[in-house]
């Protein structure tokens, strides 16, 4: 029986197990480091299967590692959990209307994302269990993507240190290998002091940190005309000193997100962007500081694993929707606003936006591309990448032109087609899995890839050491009144 053949028949077998999690996860919508229940239900299904789990990992509370197997090679499959504030809806439906008001929501799918890599990480010990060979096979719980870097910090504390190649995949509109780059990022928080006076009688012992945030932005506006074309700065003023104008304004905060294809290209920028603060408090006479709150690094491609991942993604062959799946995935389409219907489409033949207008879900698996596209998005993915050879697909769990974290993507998050997608991702996961850990060929081919694109560069964690994740509360869970007896 052929490899993919195998994991199929290995998935399959426990697939009401996966989509019940996957749809678990999806109704527990907890948002980063938040993630404790979704983290638990996938850390004691690993333990129920046969996993040593470690909770806890790097020290973050919603992190863990679940092992099977011991030594070399070691395989690693990465699983996500978190949802997206404000993005509650109710599932199945074609049009907006929350589930909770102003409640959260799985908006980039990483319910299917996280159950997808387990389903992967218990058929490859399923498979191991059979087929006895040495080697370790982890599955990374990885909380907090979504602007929270968990798998950053993850990467700071060595947890990736001695693994050979990792394996992940995200949900998304089409079947295919990633072969992207993504943008590296820093977020950072200037914060500026002043004085406070009553700005009428004595404006002259005033000085206005709200001024200094004004100007710090017209600094970095005037930056703009001189870097690169694909960085990206982003501000949000969160602090303007207070409502009352006639009070000058003793403190004020604004957040920045750098963003540029390197990581080396965003070091530059943030220590320009960091000399226009200084220059704010000069100008102003306040004081500056500031403190990175998150960052995350480019993503590395990986030809050599993703040419094997794609293989095994052909010979699975992507599932095929029902009339009835299809008529739902027309009905999410025709609800997506037009300028994103034609941004989906410009990226595809006259020809293909006909098939897709027809069937959203179409079963086709792109073809393998030479070279990596740019992606206009960040993910700490890309931290993992640099230490490890990354290879990563997506599947089609939702309609054709879906934009990422809108209602649209939640609605269609316990689909019985985004179920198919995922074990589909999951299926061509394990058999890369397995394969890397039975080719030590291909794992030094991969290894070879990485230190080609890296070049003279090695791996600078974005996030200053003195910088941790934040540890919100675990939220204490009443107990069920106890049954009375009979
Ligand atoms: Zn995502």
């Amino acid at each position: 029986m052929r490899l993919a053949e195998k994991v199929s028949e290995l998935i399959e077998q426990k697939k009401s197990q996966f989509t019940e999690a996957s749809d678990q996860v999806w109704g527990f919508a907890e948002i980063r480091y938040e993630e404790f229940r979704s983290a638990e239900l996938l850390a004691n299904l690993l333990s129920s299967e046969g996993f040593q789990v470690e909770r806890e990992a790097a020290g973050i509370a919603t992190a863990f590692v679940a092992s099977y197997g011991s030594g070399k090679p070691v395989i690693a499959l990465l699983g996500e959990y978190d949802a997206l504030a404000g993005l509650s809806q109710q599932a199945g439906l074609d049009d907006y209307a929350p589930l909770v008001p102003e409640g959260s929501g799985h908006g980039c799918g990483h319910n299917l994302l996280g159950v997808g890599a387990l389903a992967a990480a218990v058929a490859v010990k399923d498979y191991l269990i059979e087929n006895p060979t040495a080697g370790t096979l982890r599955f990374y719980g990885c909380p907090a993507e979504e602007s929270g870097a968990g798998k950053t910090f993850m990467a700071r504390s060595g947890l990736f240190d001695d693994v050979d190649a990792a394996i992940t995949w995200h949900p998304g509109t089409s079947h295919a290998v990633m072969q992207v780059t993504s943008l590296a990022t820093t977020t950072v928080r200037f914060r500026f002091l002043g004085k406070s006076t009553h700005a009428a009688a004595e404006p002259h012992l005033g000085r206005s940190a709200l001024d200094a945030v004004e100007l710090m932005s017209v600094g970095v506006n005037y930056m703009r005309e001189h870097m690169i074309d694909q960085a990206r700065i982003h501000y949000a003023v969160l602090n303007t000193g207070g409502s009352a104008p006639n009070v000058v304004q003793s403190q004020a905060e604004v957040l920045y997100s750098i963003r540029a294809p390197k990581s080396a290209q965003v070091r530059e920028l943030f220590e320009r962007v960091q000399d226009v603060a200084r220059g704010a408090a000069l100008m102003t006479g306040t004081r500056m500081e500031f403190a990175v709150t998150g960052a995350t690094s480019d993503l590395i491609p990986n030809p050599a694993l993703e040419k094997v991942m794609h293989r095994h993604m052909e010979e699975l062959s992507p599932p095929v929707p029902t009339e009835q799946e299809i008529a739902y995935a027309k009905r999410i389409f025709a609800s997506i606003p037009e300028p994103d219907k034609q941004s989906a489409a410009s990226r595809r033949s006259r020809e293909q936006v006909e098939a897709l207008r027809n069937n959203p879900l179409l079963p086709v698996l792109e073809p393998l591309i030479a070279g990596s596209m740019p992606m206009s998005a960040s993910t700490d993915v890309g931290d993992v990448s640099w230490l490890v050879p990354t290879v990563q697909c997506t599947t089609a769990t939702w309609a054709f032109a879906t934009p990422g974290h809108s209602w649209q993507v939640v609605s269609q998050g316990q689909s019985s087609h985004a179920h198919k997608a995922m074990l589909y991702a999951g299926k061509a996961m394990a058999a890369t899995a397995i394969e890397a850990l039975l080719d030590p060929g291909l794992l030094e081919t991969a290894k070879r890839d990485l230190e080609l694109q890296l070049g003279d560069e090695s791996y600078i964690c974005p996030i200053p050491f003195d910088v941790y994740p934040p540890q919100p509360e675990k939220p204490v869970v009443k107990p069920e009144p106890a049954a009375a007896s009979l």
